[in-house]
């Protein structure tokens, strides 16, 4: 039997710039993880592609999919369901092969609770005020999205504990370095072989 493979979350507050480091990790070489692809009922952004930023579906549909038991995870963020479809994660970890999300806290908390052995990466950022400019910065979000949104990060900092590490987003060459550095880490742990 193939063993199974690793089940890598990456989380952090809104705006940590946990989709940049992301992209920025599977654009790098070497990586033999893959990515599981998030459904939202969000609009979708510009330049945002149908199947690859995400599944974008309506509420109708995602209440669907919820009711048939198809999501491992999922969290109402900012007014919109996020979520990681279940039949992929596990066909995928049945391969053999590792699973990268990328997805909110609460959603991270509710995988933990399913799968333990999971690695539980949290990246934060070099402080609030960053952060707060970081989500202005990107311009996509109108004013009450962004104080709805920095309420929600900063309680969200409060769960680090939660996690088996934490990643500093200063500079994202560095945070995908530490990232990869963790994941190399932990196939090498003995009570894993
Ligand atoms: P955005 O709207 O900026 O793309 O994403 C908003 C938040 O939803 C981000 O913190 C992102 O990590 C999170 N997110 C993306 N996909 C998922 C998912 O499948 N499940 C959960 N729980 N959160 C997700």
């Amino acid at each position: 039997m193939t063993e199974r493979g690793l089940l890598i979350v990456l989380s952090g507050p809104s705006g940590v710039g946990k989709g940049t480091v992301r992209k920025a990790i599977f654009e790098t070489e070497g990586n033999d993880f893959e990515y599981s692809i998030s459904m939202t009922t969000r609009q979708m952004r510009e330049g945002e592609v149908e199947g690859e930023d995400y599944f974008f579906r309506t509420r109708e549909e995602f209440e669907e999919l919820i009711a048939a038991g198809q999501m491992l995870e999922y969290a109402e963020y900012a007014g919109n369901y996020y979520g990681t479809p279940l039949e992929y994660v596990n066909q995928t970890l049945d391969q053999g092969k590792d699973v990268f999300l990328e997805i909110e806290v609460q959603g991270a908390m509710k995988v933990k609770e399913k799968a333990p052995d999971g690695v539980y990466i949290f990246l934060t950022p070099p402080d609030l005020s960053e952060l707060k400019s970081r989500i202005v910065g990107r311009g996509t979000d109108e004013m009450s999205v962004i104080e709805q949104r920095m309420e929600i990060a900063v309680s969200e900092i409060e769960m680090m504990s939660h996690y088996d590490y934490a990643v500093v987003n200063d500079e994202v060459p560095l945070a995908v370095k530490r990232i990869k550095d963790i994941i190399h880490s932990e196939h090498l742990r003995v009570d894993r072989v």
